[in-house]
């Protein structure tokens, strides 16, 4: 059943991979980003661009001010702490905590939703966040989705799915996968923790990224000969091997 959706997205490969395949399945999509000061705010240039070019709505929250009030012990998001480079492992990520984002982020976009006479909002968390980010496990959205209609009894059209998590059991494999399934343009999205022109190929995201791409080819194409099939990511990076001897 086609429902309306307010959808998180923040222009990376999951949220705008989401964006794509709850349009695929038939919904009504307004999208909403938040700039919660982020070291840069590069990726928001791309969901920008591809809510443009999909015909969407969008509409950014701005809430920088939080920005000071949020570090917490060097968080590398709001500080100058180096972004740290290899595998996306639970060292790297603590360093990357936002204090009470989804809660923020879902809040917010719930609020979207009541106003919008909504059936759900949707957040691209997946699994491999669950480990180090308490928010992004599934009691947690149940809490929230609890919280969402009970906060609004009367005034909302939110359904038995208020929280939308399409890929809350998912890899980001799986994620890159359903991408190449569905044709999203990966080099339309950005992962890269440094703001440079191009993705760095050596910051956390990005040797995660290139992880699940690749590993996403090789199981849509079981037994192929990678050198022989046109590579899908047509993203430019700065070293794109470098993950190779991070992880495999
Ligand atoms: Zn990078």
């Amino acid at each position: 059943m086609s429902r309306k959706i307010i959808a998180i997205a923040s222009g990376g490969l999951d949220s705008t991979t989401m964006v794509y395949d709850l349009l695929n399945r038939g919904h009504e999509v307004d999208v909403v980003s938040f700039n919660y000061g982020q070291r840069h705010s590069k990726e928001l240039n791309y969901i920008q661009a591809t809510t443009d070019k999909l015909g969407l709505d969008w509409d950014l929250v701005d809430l920088r001010d939080l920005t000071p009030l949020l570090a917490v012990g060097g968080s590398s998001l709001v500080s100058d702490t180096p972004v740290p480079e290899g595998h996306y492992a639970e060292d790297n990520m603590t360093a990357t905590i936002v204090p009470n984002r989804n809660m923020m982020m879902l809040s917010f976009a719930g609020g979207i939703a009541v106003a919008r006479g909504a059936q759900s909002v949707a957040t691209a968390v997946h699994a491999g966040d669950h480990y180090i980010y308490p928010d992004c496990r599934p009691h947690f959205m149940q809490l929230v989705a609890a919280t969402l209609q009970t906060g609004n009894e009367g005034v909302n059209a939110f359904d038995a799915e208020t929280i939308v998590v399409p890929y809350i059991n998912s890899t980001k494999t799986d994620i890159a996968m359903r991408a190449l399934e569905l044709g999203v343009p990966l080099d339309e999205t950005w992962s890269c923790y440094k703001g440079g022109e191009i993705h760095c190929g050596k910051c956390g995201t990005c040797v995660e990224r290139l992880e699940a791409i690749h590993d996403a080819v090789c199981a849509l194409n079981p037994g192929a000969d990678l050198d022989q099939i046109e590579w899908p990511d047509k993203t430019q990076y700065e070293d794109s091997t470098y993950w190779t001897q991070v992880v495999l």
